[in-house]
């Protein structure tokens, strides 16, 4: 019987191991990975992509990593069924492992939407290493695609692209881009950054059809929008979302909305299985609840706090939050938190926009504290922002200094700076 066992070894899995190792060194570990691969950072795939990037440079822990945690690596296999009673996973080769403690880290799964043409050759999904080098291979020919989604998935991919030459068209179902962490202002200043890359932009509608090369129908070779218009390209990239991939899991009596619910120290509500990561939804520190976060550094803590409790040593999950920070287009932007908070009467927002440069800057605050920030162009001292949300810090006294250009942590009164670094 194996001790530990994980399925998924990339950020969530990686950090269960190295957790476990710190208060069990010699307990079994096996883990489970579908990619061949070794683990290797999936943010940095679009740097990979646009050749700013290697598998060697994207290495996350080194070759040796399995082998100096003595772990018993089963890469290039999935997982297909777990019986939670009898705690037995089976892998596609028909292998059976038997389990004390079980760790879901499966992360998440491209949303793939539903229309003719999806199956042609030149379509691709943009979430693992092996779409990535799918697409850099058809780059040699490529001179144009169609990016469709225009998040921050969707956004990285043509950048990436743009860097290799290719004319890009990103469309986007809603009217503006990145519309999850940005709020009006902020879209419409990056997609003024984007356009003057030459990259088109389609916002408001989406693509019903991909089309077929008229010279081998089975090759991408365009797209029709919903309103009709053809727009003719080499490759379709989809970028519609990520969902948890929790197939494991549905239809058995483990805890699941859209993600797998874990409490405060990472274990769902079966005995001895645990959940980390993009698969799951976890605790939230600015709404004090469980939603969704699919972020690389949660899923590593996740992964953290998960192992040291299947070890025996109980640990509580501090939470993560609405984050993301992105240099794409050369145009670096961080958001975190409330940015667009519905009922706006309650709150107090602070801004300071220079579209020329362009740099905006939002902060979003209630009673005091703040709950939410967007900076954009000018990102310097997004750090303190974020441990004043962390530790709802108020900062009533010194408000009017946020957005002044000589705000620092120095600009804080002791007690303030004092609050900021207390860990909860
Ligand atoms: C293009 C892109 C850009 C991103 N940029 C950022 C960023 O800038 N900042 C940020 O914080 N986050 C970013 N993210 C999100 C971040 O990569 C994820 O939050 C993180 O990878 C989640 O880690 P995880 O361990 O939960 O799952 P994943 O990294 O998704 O890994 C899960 C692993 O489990 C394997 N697996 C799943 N099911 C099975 C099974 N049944 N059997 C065997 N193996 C299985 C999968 O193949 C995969 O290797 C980005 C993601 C993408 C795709």
């Amino acid at each position: 019987m194996v001790k530990y066992l994980i399925i998924g070894g990339s950020a969530g899995g990686v950090g269960a191991v190295e957790a476990i190792r710190e208060v069990d060194p010699t307990g079994t570990i096996a883990l489970i990975s579908e990619e061949p691969f070794p683990q290797y950072s999936r943010p940095m795939i679009s740097e990979f992509v646009s050749q700013e990037a290697t598998l060697a440079t994207m290495k996350y822990r080194s070759e040796q990593f399995w082998k100096k945690h003595n772990v018993h690596a089963y890469t290039g296999k999935t997982a297909v069924k777990v019986d939670f009673d009898k705690k037995i996973v089976e892998l596609d080769d028909g292998q059976k492992l038997d389990y004390e403690k079980l760790l879901l880290a499966t992360g998440g799964t491209p949303a793939i939407p539903q229309m003719d043409g999806i199956t042609k050759d030149g379509v691709f999904t943009f979430t693992e290493l092996a779409s990535a080098e799918g697409i850099t291979s058809k780059l040699v020919h490529a001179k144009s695609a169609v990016v469709i989604g225009g998040g921050l998935i969707g956004v990285s991919v043509a950048d990436a692209l743009v860097k290799r030459g290719i004319k890009i068209t990103l469309v986007e179902v809603n009217d503006r881009l990145i519309h999850v962490v940005l709020d009006e202002k902020a879209s419409h200043l990056a997609e003024n950054v984007i356009k003057a890359t030459g990259t088109k932009l389609v916002l408001g509608q989406t693509v019903k059809q991909i089309l077929g090369k008229q010279e081998n129908p089975s090759e991408v070779g365009g797209v029709l929008l919903q309103d009709d218009t053809v727009i003719s390209c080499d490759l379709v990239i989809l970028a519609v979302g990520v969902n948890p991939r929790v197939e494991l899991v549905e239809n058995s009596k483990v805890e699941l909305k859209k993600g797998i619910i874990v409490d405060r120290f990472m274990q769902t509500n079966i005995p001895d299985v645990y959940a980390c990561g993009d698969a799951t939804e976890a605790h939230d520190f600015l709404v004090k609840e469980n939603r969704r976060l699919p972020l690389w550094p949660l899923a590593h803590v996740g992964g953290r706090v998960a192992g040291y409790n299947m070890a025996g040593q109980t640990t509580k999950y501090e939470g993560g939050t609405v984050m993301s920070s992105m240099n794409y287009f050369r145009l670096p932007i961080i958001s975190v938190g409330q940015i667009n908070p519905e009922d706006s009467e309650n709150y107090e927002i602070l801004v300071d926009v220079q579209p020329e440069k362009p740099a905006y800057k939002k902060i979003v605050l209630k009673d005091d504290v703040i709950v939410g920030f967007i900076f954009l162009g000018e990102v310097e001292k997004a750090g303190i922002l974020f441990r004043l949300i962390k530790n709802h810090v108020n900062i009533g006294e010194v408000k009017e200094k946020l957005l002044s250009k000589d705000f620092g942590i120095i600009s804080l009164p002791e007690a303030i700076r004092k609050e900021m670094f207390v860990v909860h």
